[in-house]
């Protein structure tokens, strides 16, 4: 049974809503750079230091079992929460970037030779288009992109056309961080493995918004953060195949992740432990255990339709300005908008919200440079909705941005 979706319930559970800003009640709209916590997420992390902090996997004394068991629980937790087939294809990072580093480094050292290609997007958070370069350095492979309409959209005809016998692996974000368009990935998926392409999605911005599943996605690789979640930073998820990561070697070598070591030769642990070397980020982890039962306690398709009409309501508030201008236009978005003013910097206007209305949006790329550079801009202002932001709250932030707009004209 799912819990009831009070708006007044879900904001006082954040205790860090409940404060004031230059005089202002605290409005957050950067939750895609990151999500607030609520009281489950910290009462977790409390707990685990005052009642059970122990090193995992190794002790047999009580701490240690009840940490490994928290631990190890919180893998069947995010198993679930994105229909993992195996609890072995749930491997803990500490965020997205280190999830597409480790499936870079490490699928990337048998699977991609000289003269291969990998396709990603023009829209990739900087995180899924540098570890590519770097790979492609290394092995003399090249990176192709696929293109993106006046709406933010990818151009479909276009990406197949970059298809050929060369593509090993596509990387595409799920959802973008900039734009909140959502990607047609279920059709980029269906089209690569038809060639024998692996995917990775990052999935950093699709999380905390929709549900994932990704037996219906048939992904190969899926990586996410703890932090954009509602969860602790410092932890994130690898999802692969297991087949495809049985097949991958370590990542990092150390402890936890063999199952022999002599000075002559080493045997490497099983899945996941094979890519989690050293003692791991324990009580950030249980804690995203807390974050995800707290999200998965409503009803998702309610906090979706909440967020959509906060989007809805903030695109057409926006439209109303003169000079303004929403980069990305999509039809299938979350509730992320960036905009630009003519006129005005992006900058003034992040920290002019933050003086006169304690509203906190993101300004500037959004490690999106390639986008920005496709745009002809330098930078946005993005305003981006969680479960716990109100009509209200975007009738401020347009308080603000009116106030912006007259000093300026
Ligand atoms: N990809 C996307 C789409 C993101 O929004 C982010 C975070 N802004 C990342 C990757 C990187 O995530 P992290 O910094 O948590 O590793």
């Amino acid at each position: 049974m799912f819990q009831d979706f009070n708006l007044t319930e879900v904001r006082a559970n954040f205790p860090i809503l409940n404060q004031t800003i230059h005089g202002k009640p605290l409005v957050y709209f950067d939750n895609a750079a990151t999500t607030q916590k609520p009281i489950e997420v910290i009462k977790a992390l409390e707990e685990y230091y005052e009642k059970y902090n122990a090193n995992i996997h190794r002790g047999i004394h009580t701490l240690a079992e009840k940490a490994t068991a928290e631990y190890e629980s919180t893998r069947d937790v995010v198993k679930k929460f994105i229909n993992a087939t195996y609890r072995e294809e749930i491997v803990f990072t500490r965020g997205t970037t280190e999830g597409i580093n480790l499936v870079a480094t490490s699928f990337g050292k048998n699977n991609i030779k000289k003269g291969d290609e990998i396709i990603i997007s023009t829209m990739e958070h900087h995180s899924n288009i540098v570890p590519w370069q770097m790979l492609c350095e290394e092995k003399e492979a090249i990176i192709k992109i696929i293109p993106i309409d006046e709406n933010g959209e990818i151009i479909f005809e276009e990406f197949e056309k970059l298809i050929t016998e060369k593509t090993k692996i596509i990387a595409i974000v799920y959802v973008s961080n900039s734009m909140g368009v959502i990607n047609p990935v279920d059709e980029i998926i269906k089209i690569a493995h038809k060639k024998n392409i692996k995917v990775l999605l990052d999935a950093a911005q699709a999380t905390s918004h929709f549900k994932i599943d990704v037996q219906k996605l048939d992904c190969d690789f899926l990586v996410f953060s703890s932090h954009k979640l509602y969860g602790p930073t410092g932890v994130g998820v690898l999802y692969g195949k297991k087949d495809i990561l049985d097949e991958m070697p370590p990542y990092q070598g150390g402890g936890e992740m063999i199952k022999d070591v002599s000075f002559e030769k080493t045997t490497y642990n099983d899945l996941p432990y094979k890519f989690e070397a050293g003692t791991p980020n324990i009580a950030d982890t249980v804690a995203l255990k807390a974050a995800i039962n707290y999200l998965e306690s409503f009803d998702r398709n309610v906090i979706e339709a909440h967020e959509n009409d906060l989007l809805n309501y903030a695109t057409s508030a926006l439209s109303e300005i003169e000079g303004l201008r929403i980069i990305g236009n999509a039809k299938n978005k979350v509730s992320v908008i960036s905009f630009v003013i003519e006129g005005i910097h992006h900058q003034d206007i992040g920290a002019m919200l933050d003086v006169y209305e304690g509203v906190a949006v993101r300004t500037g790329h959004h490690c999106t440079q390639p986008l920005m550079n496709r745009f002809g801009i330098l930078g946005t202002s993005r305003a981006s909705f969680a479960m716990y932001n109100t009509k209200e709250e975007i009738d401020v932030m347009m308080r603000g941005l009116n106030k912006i707009v007259k000093k300026f004209r």
